[in-house]
């Protein structure tokens, strides 16, 4: 797109910032810029890494902040054990309220990564990678799993986490895909407010170190998923509508949940980096859409700020940010904006706005009367990091991010089955855990490192012989006693950020392990479900049609074998435990470069559907839902088993909006209008439900082109004028063969 990454705010939505303004705290705040010196103001901009800093450090410069890096840790690497890490926010935080030097002793704040959980500690529960969370489309779960792990970061004392990652990837070659929910922004959107709160808790709640809670950060601001080629750290060469209306979707429910700080992306628009974008971090993000909060940078991105080093960026500042990671480079930083706000390049009202800022959130927070941070609510209790509670919590969010693809028959597995699992993954917490986990990279780990974790295979073994069955590990497949079913597991291997970039959407593991396999197996008689583990959706054609059953679990997480048992093993009758409710939050590829469109579409899955009062939400129906529903139908079943519902998910009811005509299947159709439905022509449907209008019309012409592993879709679009109370549009199967819709 034409532009310079200059933003125009006033096309961009208004906000209002939900966290009440406290008169005694802005007098605080006040009394504070008037006491403190130049010197300890800007030291309260400056984040340094673990690595390179020490509380000696804290204290002289009067730091703001610090954070832990992916390679660091409180002894200097990240495999430090729990208690070092609480000791050590002690350490930081004591030297930072030190005012024997005569200092006003800000209380430093510590920030982390626990983007799936409190991830970077030994013993923490490990949720799934925000794209398997994407899958379950549940906000309720999410807010959770941010309450849970608010909770394990305080057990370790510190106060800050750099989540939720709120990108829209819209290239899955991106190696930080997986951190994001979604391609599509509005089930983005529907997620952050839900992990905002579940972190923070509500907007007005304050002393939020008294009630079990941590403050955010939604980054990376803005369209780190759209760059083009989906290059980390690159540019996105969109429109500024394109911007706004799929990237900056999510920032708004942040900002009316009281997110209380962004991280700025590493990436640029327009070619123009967005670290010193002052049209969008000001102009925008501040003013038009009246984020109360503060603004953070990522790891050295000032530094590649056009005209900027390391060592040297006031644009940063001048353009909004308000607190510079600067994680190797603290010391450069700070010396150089001290020299420039003393030369008057840096108006003191923006130093003064920046601190006050800081200091707002500091309040907020509580961390002024909170005491050391082993003195906290929850510090130092050791039960709390992956207590079975949480466990609990991550195994149901496991359950609900598999997404089924394929099943011939084979799924659920009986109780009382001998399973066979195999796949160099099937035993690897790490695996299953991706990057972002302990260490930067998720690499170099061993299952010990993951106490109170189940493997894939562990969770399938615990589950088999609970039913009377077994599950026997055979990484390459070999097996001396016949089994009744295999499990093979198999896909990426953990990555963070730009190692994870890829130039094609094709599994760049060596196959030939996996696929010959599935096939031996195969050509012995015994049935095969493939299990993927990964962070996107790639082209895996081969283990799609090798195997009888497909399912992809993502990135799960240290009860990904735990979850996936429950969903895979049924009764002892073969009737499903759990049901796989899971549905592609982004489309699978067809081939390696996506150019022949989706295999499976966005919003993609089957589920085990019983032949009875089968219904299936296609899509919550409020207000805002006008758009595409898409319906699929299995190749098989008589079309006069399917009938659109219109149905009040909280009691279970419904209302047949239309049956689907037998032509529709596999040919053009006219839709037909039946019980309360009132037909338009033949393709517009306007329901009335207690004075809730709905209308349902197909695509002109119905879409049934696009055919996907034996199933037929179609694609509706919904209408809504007036909303009826939590209803949902849902595809309902009656009779037989409803099998696997
Ligand atoms: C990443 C951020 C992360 C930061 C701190 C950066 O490299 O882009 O997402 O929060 O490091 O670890």
């Amino acid at each position: 797109a034409e532009g310079d990454g200059t933003a125009h705010p006033e096309i961009w939505p208004e906000y209002k910032y939900p966290v009440p303004v406290d008169p005694a705290v802005e007098a605080k705040i006040a009394d504070l810029l008037k006491t403190m010196t130049l010197e300890e103001k800007i030291g309260q901009l400056v984040q340094a890494d673990l690595c390179c800093v020490t509380p000696d450090d804290v204290r002289k410069y009067n730091l703001g902040s610090i954070l832990v890096g992916g390679n660091s840790g409180p002894n200097g690497n990240d495999l430090s054990p729990a208690p070092d890490w609480l000791k050590a926010a002690d350490g930081f935080y004591l030297a930072s309220v030190d005012k024997s030097d005569g200092g006003v002793g800000i209380p430093v704040i510590w920030g982390t990564d626990a983007v799936h959980g409190h991830s970077n500690i030994i013993g923490a529960t490990i949720f799934p990678h925000n794209i398997g969370l994407g899958a379950a489309h549940d906000p309720a779960l999410i807010e959770r799993i941010g309450a849970a792990t608010a909770k394990e970061i305080r057990v370790t004392g510190q106060e800050w986490t750099f989540a939720p990652t709120v990108t829209v990837p819209q290239d899955y070659r991106w190696g930080r895909a997986y951190e994001g929910y979604s391609s599509d922004p509005k089930l983005v959107a529907s997620y952050v407010g839900a992990m905002v709160r579940g972190l923070q808790g509500t907007p007005d709640e304050t002393n939020l170190l008294a009630h079990d809670k941590v403050i955010a950060s939604t980054k990376h601001f803005l369209a780190d998923g759209g760059t083009k080629g989906g290059v980390d750290q690159g540019d996105a060469q969109i429109s500024e509508e394109d911007l706004r209306d799929i990237h900056g979707l999510p920032y708004g429910p942040a900002i009316q949940n009281g997110v209380a700080t962004v991280m700025v992306s590493f990436s640029s628009w327009q070619g123009k980096k967005l670290t010193g974008n002052k049209s969008l971090i000001t102009g925008v993000l501040k003013d038009r859409m009246g984020f109360g909060g503060f603004v953070v940078s990522d790891w050295n991105a000032h530094g590649q700020v056009e005209g900027c080093t390391n060592n040297s960026c006031p644009q940063g500042l001048l353009a909004g940010l308000d607190m510079y990671m600067a994680p190797d480079s603290w010391k450069g930083v700070y010396e150089d904006l001290l020299k420039r706000a003393k030369a008057g390049e840096i108006p003191m009202e923006r130093i003064d706005d920046a601190v006050a800022r800081i200091l707002r959130v500091k309040f907020r927070l509580g961390l002024f009367e909170a005491g050391k941070p082993s003195d906290r609510p929850l510090a130092g209790d050791w039960k709390v990091l992956g207590s079975p509670e949480h466990r609990e919590i991550s195994r149901e969010a496991v359950r609900k991010s598999l997404v089924l693809l394929k099943n011939q028959g084979v799924l659920p597995l009986k109780a009382g089955a001998r399973l066979l699992v195999a796949g160099d993954g099937a035993d690897d917490i790490a695996r299953a855990s991706g990057g972002w986990t302990i260490s930067w990279q998720g690499t170099g780990l061993t299952n010990a490192m993951f106490p109170g974790g189940t493997s894939l295979w562990a969770g399938l073994k615990q589950a088999a012989e609970a039913g009377g069955g077994s599950a026997v590990l055979s990484p390459d497949g070999s097996f001396t006693q016949k089994p009744d079913a295999a499990v093979v597991v198999f896909g990426e291997k953990p990555y963070a950020e730009f190692q994870g970039d890829r130039a094609t959407l094709a599994l760049d593991a060596d196959l030939t392990g996996p696929y010959a396999t599935m096939k031996k197996l195969k050509a012995q008689g015994i049935p095969v479900v493939a299990v993927m583990i990964t962070g996107r959706p790639l082209y895996v054609n081969p283990a799609l049609n090798a195997a009888d059953a497909f399912v992809v679990a993502w990135l799960p997480g240290t009860e990904g074998g735990k979850g996936l048992a429950d969903v895979l093993i049924g009764d002892a009758a073969g009737k499903p435990r759990f049901q796989f409710t899971g549905l592609l939050p982004a489309a699978w590829p067809k081939t390696p470069d996506m150019a022949d469109g989706a295999l499976y579409p966005f919003g993609y899955g089957l589920t085990y559907a019983t032949p009875r009062a089968a219904w299936k939400a296609l899509a919550e129906i409020d207000e805002s839902s006008a758009g595409d529903a898409r319906v699929y139908f299995t190749k098989g079943v008589p079309a006069s088993s399917w009938s659109l519902v219109l149905g009040n998910i909280d009691r279970g009811e419904e209302k047949r909006i239309t049956t689907v005509p037998a032509d529709a299947i596999g040919g053009r159709a006219h839709i037909t209008a039946t019980d309360a439905a009132v037909q338009e022509g033949a393709r517009r449907i306007v329901v009335s439900d207690g004075g809730a209008a709905l209308a349902v019309s197909s695509h002109d012409p119905l879409n049934l082109s696009r055919e996907t592993n034996g199933d037929v879709m179609v694609l509706f679009t919904v209408k809504v004028s007036k909303a009826p109370a939590k209803a949902a549009l849902a595809l309902r199967c009656d009779g037989s063969g409803c099998g696997s819709r």
